[in-house]
């Protein structure tokens, strides 16, 4: 069965795309936890970190060089943003499909809850 974020890359469920290219999809957060908070998905169906492949490496790295742009083009780079992967139940991963958080506009505490 396919998840939510592979329903948002075939265009079955609307989403407000940010970014798109050929290797991933960037989208903001439905229930956003800052004043931004964009989730970049490769389009390849890779359920999490762990189970990244070793030639999966330059789609991560891919990803990196867009959340890098996009944090500039959203206005987040001057200030600071944070970027987070949950992965697994202990993660607090709910959709298995690689995400990475992109959140800024507010100072960020530490530790996460
Ligand atoms: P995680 O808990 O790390 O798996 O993050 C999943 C994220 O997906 C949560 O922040 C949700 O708010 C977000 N989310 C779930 N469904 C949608 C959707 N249809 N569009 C945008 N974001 C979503």
């Amino acid at each position: 069965m396919s998840t939510i974020f592979q329903k948002i890359i075939d265009r079955e469920i609307p989403a407000d795309i940010v970014h798109e290219d050929d290797v991933c999809l960037a989208f903001r957060d439905v229930n956003p936890q800052a004043p931004t908070h964009v989730l970049v998905i490769p389009k390849r169906p890779i359920v999490s970190l762990e189970t990244l492949a070793d030639d999966e490496a330059a789609i991560v790295g891919h990803m990196a060089l867009v959340i890098r742009d996009l944090a500039r083009q959203l206005g987040l780079a001057e200030g600071g943003y944070r970027v987070v992967v949950n992965c697994g139940a202990d993660g607090g991963q709910t959709v298995d499909h690689l995400h990475y958080h992109l959140l800024g506009g507010r100072p960020m505490s530490w530790p996460p809850g």
